[in-house]
């Protein structure tokens, strides 16, 4: 496919996303949408859906099996921000299998022991209840993957949360090599960390734990919930006490933060902690800032969502598109490395035999 002018090279390539493994949520929101939808105006974009990062924690047919709902829920979500599907090309990981053989070759690059001390992976596999002997090479290769996601799309902006932060050094330490080896082909990726990038869960279910919101601990508030359920959810933060001293900062006093600014959060503290405020006060203040930010979210993402046929169409024209610039990266690849050189010289030179002894090859 000709790249458009809209999507001309001049600007600089960003590549983000997420995994379909639900849809998304407030620390999404505030961790990565909104970043997303201002960077959109001066980077081309890349949003991969990436279902082939859920296979390594959710491998399952019946996890495969929730893939198509949770991929059309975080296109539907990102839309409903504010994500211009004419800036940003959407794709699905797994479509894109060029993808896959610039995976490999990166994999040659990367010292196993480098990924072995890579704490999130174990972190992610404890979420997932495999012991450490039940490490997968796909889980281990996750950051090699995503190096392939990033410079397959010669990104050299990737916002990402903390918990990424080292994955996108790998995908810099792959640039970094195979430039030295191979000559200059991928520009060096750097993460970008949002300002929230750890917004923590609503507390049923495990008060007081100061666990980061996630798609997959039944403790977020998700973008398109109705008003009344994220009322009742943000209902259930509490402020704690002082005879039971937390190593965590309350929730309630966090999302204040975040959602309604530093000063009035002080003042949200202070009131709560001097008893003029009540819980429930407190409560309705958050809640009404919050509702400010989703109600049009929630609007627009209703609308969209009646548009039958439209979120699928963005995501078959976003990767066809990456199919494109995937396969144009891999074939550089390979001509970096020698390998193509290898294939058509064989060729050529068979062909020339054939032709010589004139059978038709
Ligand atoms: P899962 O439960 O499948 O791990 P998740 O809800 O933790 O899902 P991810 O897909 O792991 O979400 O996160 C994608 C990106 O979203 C992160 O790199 C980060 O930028 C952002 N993000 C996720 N959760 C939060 C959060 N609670 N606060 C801020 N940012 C977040
Ligand atoms: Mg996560």
């Amino acid at each position: 496919m000709v790249e458009t002018t809209a999507r001309a090279e001049s600007r600089p390539r960003l590549l983000t996303g997420d995994r379909p493994t639900g849809p998304l949520h407030l620390g999404h929101l505030v961790g990565s949408l909104e970043t997303r939808v201002a960077l959109q105006h001066d980077h081309e974009c890349f949003i991969i859906v990436a279902d082939l990062h859920t296979l390594t924690t959710r491998p399952r047919a019946e996890e495969v099996a929730e893939l198509p709902g949770y991929v059309r829920d975080i296109v539907l979500d990102q839309l409903a921000v504010g994500i211009d599907p004419e800036r940003a090309t959407f794709y699905l990981q797994s479509a894109v299998p060029a993808v896959y053989d610039l995976a490999i070759l990166l994999q040659m690059l990367v010292p196993k022991l480098r990924l072995e001390q890579i704490g999130s992976l174990r972190s992610m596999a404890r979420a997932a209840a495999l012991p450490d002997d039940a490490m997968t090479m796909g889980l281990l290769a996750y950051p090699v993957l995503q190096a392939a996601d990033i410079l397959m799309a010669r990104a050299s902006v990737v916002p990402v949360g903390l918990d990424n932060e080292e994955h996108i050094a790998i995908a810099r330490e792959c640039a970094s090599v195979f430039n030295e080896l191979y000559g200059d082909l991928f520009p060096l990726p750097q993460a970008r960390i949002s300002r929230w990038s750890s917004l923590p869960g609503i507390e049923r279910g495990i008060a007081g734990s100061g666990a980061k919101m996630s798609k997959s601990l039944g403790n977020a508030v998700f973008l398109g919930d109705s008003a009344e359920v994220v009322a009742a959810k943000l209902r259930t933060l509490e402020f704690g006490d002082a005879e039971r001293a937390s190593p965590h900062e309350p929730a309630l006093l966090v999302f204040a933060r975040v959602f309604m600014g530093e000063d009035e959060a002080r003042e949200l503290g202070a009131g709560l902690r001097a008893g003029t405020l009540s819980l429930a006060a407190a409560h309705d203040a958050l809640i009404a800032a919050i509702e400010q930010r989703l109600q049009p979210i929630r609007e627009r993402r209703s609308a969209l969502a009646g548009e039958i046929g439209l979120v699928e169409e963005i995501i078959v024209d976003g990767t066809i598109r990456a199919r494109e610039v995937a396969n144009v990266t891999l074939a550089r690849a390979r001509e970096a490395i020698g390998l193509e050189p290898l294939w058509s010289g064989l060729v050529t030179a068979t062909q020339a035999r054939a032709k010589a002894r004139k059978r038709p090859y």
